[in-house]
């Protein structure tokens, strides 16, 4: 046993991992989610909206209501999950109630599902959204920036987690309605210590609902001379 796996034994041994659909020590150990639990966390399928990537009802659409009626910032997103009940009780879970592991078994499955937007966009670097920074303390990490450096892992692309700032405190998003969002996050973001004017960046994110924080951020970027921004994120809403 190497050096690193002797010490993730031990932690395994006294910190067991839990599921994050079931939220059970998991079973066999090693694994970063139960077998049986695996199918459950639903891939956003197909037809979906060309510019965000939420599902949609009928084929025939290109757009969800939300692209239709306005333009964005970011050139295209792509969510992995659908953002449903045992999601939304995961995320909740892994960023209030201290189940930080979860974020390696969703970083993961980002690579793998979202391998071929990837493939495509060729970004010279990964962005996290950033926290303000007493949020972050109070949570003890950014899990914007732990998605994106799991997602980075197997790619050979950097992390620039300080691309963007966020000096002001705004409202949690999820409490708003869909205009509220957009002047909640009026200039939120501010450019970083790390940021470089990039030609294509990937923004990331847990959750896409309206696309306010990723238009926010990516207006931010591009105003500072990145030339185009992609949005990968853990989840998505339904676009019906
Ligand atoms: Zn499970
Ligand atoms: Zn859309």
């Amino acid at each position: 046993m190497r050096g690193m796996d002797a010490v993730k034994w031990a932690l395994q041994a006294i910190y067991p991992r839990r599921c994050p659909v079931c939220h059970d020590i998991v079973m066999p150990a090693g694994h970063l989610i139960c077998p049986s639990c695996k199918g459950k966390m639903r891939l956003a399928k197909e037809p979906r909206c060309k510019k965000c990537s939420k599902p949609l009802e009928k084929e025939e659409t290109e757009y969800c209501a939300d692209c239709a009626g306005r333009s964005h910032a970011f050139e295209e997103a792509a969510g992995i999950f659908l953002y449903d009940k045992i999601m939304r009780e995961s995320l909740m879970k892994c960023k209030y109630g201290g189940r930080r592991e979860y974020l390696d078994y969703y970083g993961q499955a980002m690579a793998r599902y979202g391998g071929k937007y990837l493939k495509r966009w060729r970004p010279q670097a990964f962005a996290p959204v950033p926290l303000h920074k007493a949020r972050q303390r109070r949570r003890g990490f950014n899990q914007s920036a732990v998605l994106a450096r799991e997602l980075a892992g197997s790619l050979n692309v950097p992390v620039y987690e300080h691309m963007l700032e966020k000096p002001r405190k705004t409202r949690p998003q999820k409490e708003l309605e869909a205009r509220q969002r957009r002047t909640n996050l009026k200039g939120a973001f501010i450019i970083g210590r790390d940021f470089q004017p990039f030609e294509r960046v990937v923004l990331v994110d847990d959750v896409y609902t309206t696309g306010s924080t990723a238009d926010e951020a990516a207006r931010c970027l591009k105003e500072a001379g990145v030339g185009t921004v992609y949005v990968m994120t853990l989840c998505i809403g339904n676009g019906f």
